[in-house]
């Protein structure tokens, strides 16, 4: 098999995988490289929440625009992508409100189905929710979340259709330059060579982005989860709800309710170290923050917890662009939410590499530059994750 192609792009997560398929769809010849194994790296930990409340507008174009892929999945790529509609709220307190509700304006601008409820809506959408301290949340009624390596390997296949190359257990050590320009890399499995070459390889993309010579703020980001199962009281569903002021985020999964919290996530950890196992003292803080919400998961019983690694930028928010030398592009830094935004980001990031410029959503706020030319993006809440 050919080891040259147009474009060799580093990690088969769910981004990776994303550009695979929309540059494969344009008839570009694509190699992933993955030095495990497809979604073994955040996209296999990721809650997989899909909303599309962000608190910046190119981040929110980019979640309605993938959002079409979730929700015509079979048609648009084909195989399984588990996208599950519970409906989405998001909690803030009074500090958050006004944000909240300046979202939601440019959220319904944009045409996301959007909308402002009570806590008394709350109440009636979730029974069992705590909804007393609750003044106006944000409701979209279509979103839920999906299967992240499902989505993940149904890209990938989808991308092979078309003609992409996928080596695992290929591990990128080096970049091959020529003149100030790209042309190839060297890996595990030898020599690869293309022109254009994309660091998307989430949690470890600062050391290639080290090999490329560059100097951009990069670091990990370690987010552990839990699994509850839920007290029948609660019955076969519920929302899925970030709370801010819980500093928690929660969805169904079949019997189970995933729990995740938005503080205390270390930062600047290997990305190698063990996720198989929670940090020590995470189930007992995320069994204490579940039941403000929802007194009754008092009932419930832990199913399971454990830990992924993502990686994480000054503003946290991804990086999508070329920087360093000729033909080098990062498609990375999606710190904790990239991804509800993997169909979306996939197909700019593919038309930026073959057209100059991404048309579908104007990505150039997300651009490398950004750090050096102090541009960081600030937007109406401080942070959210998941
Ligand atoms: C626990 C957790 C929960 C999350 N929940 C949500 C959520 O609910 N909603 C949401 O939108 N986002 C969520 N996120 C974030 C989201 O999962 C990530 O932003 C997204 O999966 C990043 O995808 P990626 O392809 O960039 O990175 P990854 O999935 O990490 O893929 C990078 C790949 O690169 C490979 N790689 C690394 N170095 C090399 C090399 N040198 N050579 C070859 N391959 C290499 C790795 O093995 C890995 O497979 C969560 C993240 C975590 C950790």
């Amino acid at each position: 098999m050919s080891n040259t192609a147009d474009v060799i792009i580093i990690g088969g997560g769910v981004q990776g995988a994303s550009l695979a398929f929309h540059l494969s769809r344009r008839g570009t010849k694509v190699i992933v490289l993955e030095k495990s194994f497809i979604a073994a790296g955040a996209t296999g930990r990721s809650s997989g929440l899909v909303r599309m409340h962000y608190d910046t507008e190119v981040e929110s174009r980019l979640a309605w625009l993938a959002f079409q892929y979730f929700r015509n999945w079979k048609e648009l790529v084909g195989g399984e992508c588990g996208f599950t509609r519970t409906g989405f709220i998001q909690l803030v307190g009074g500090k958050h409100l006004e944000a909240l509700k300046a979202n939601v304006a440019m959220h319904q601008q944009i045409g996301i189905p959007a909308l402002l409820v009570t806590g008394e809506d709350v109440q009636r959408l979730s029974p069992q929710m705590r909804t007393d301290d609750i003044e106006v949340a944000a409701y979209e009624p279509e979103s839920g979340y999906a299967m992240p390596s499902d989505t993940a390997n149904a890209l990938m296949t989808a991308a092979r259709n078309l003609g992409a190359r996928l080596v695992q257990n290929c591990a990128v050590t080096g970049l091959n330059l020529t003149g100030g320009k790209v042309t190839g890399v060297e890996s595990s499995q030898g020599s690869f060579s293309a022109a254009v070459v994309v660091n998307a390889a989430g949690a470890w993309a600062g050391n290639l982005n080290k090999m490329a010579g560059l100097d951009i703020p990069y670091t990990t980001w370690r987010h552990d989860t839990m699994f509850v199962l839920r007290p029948g009281v609660i019955g076969s569903s519920h929302p899925s709800v970030i709370d801010f002021e819980n500093q928690i985020y929660f969805r169904p999964e079949g019997a189970l309710t995933l729990v995740g919290l938005e503080d205390g996530n270390p930062m600047g950890e290997s990305p190698d170290n063990d996720t198989e196992h929670a940090k020590r003292g995470f189930v007992e803080r995320a069994i204490e923050r579940i039941c403000l919400r929802m007194p009754v998961m008092e009932q419930g019983a832990l199913h399971s917890a454990h830990g992924g690694y993502d990686g994480i930028t000054d503003d946290q928010r991804p990086i999508l662009g070329a920087a360093g030398p000729d033909g080098f592009y990062l498609d990375c830094g999606y710190s904790g939410t990239g991804f509800k935004t993997a169909p979306a980001t996939g197909l700019c990031m593919a038309e930026l590499i073959l057209d100059g410029r991404a048309s579908s959503v104007d990505i150039s706020t997300l651009s490398p530059d950004r750090f050096a030319e102090g541009k960081l993006i600030k937007g109406n809440y401080d942070n959210i994750w998941s």
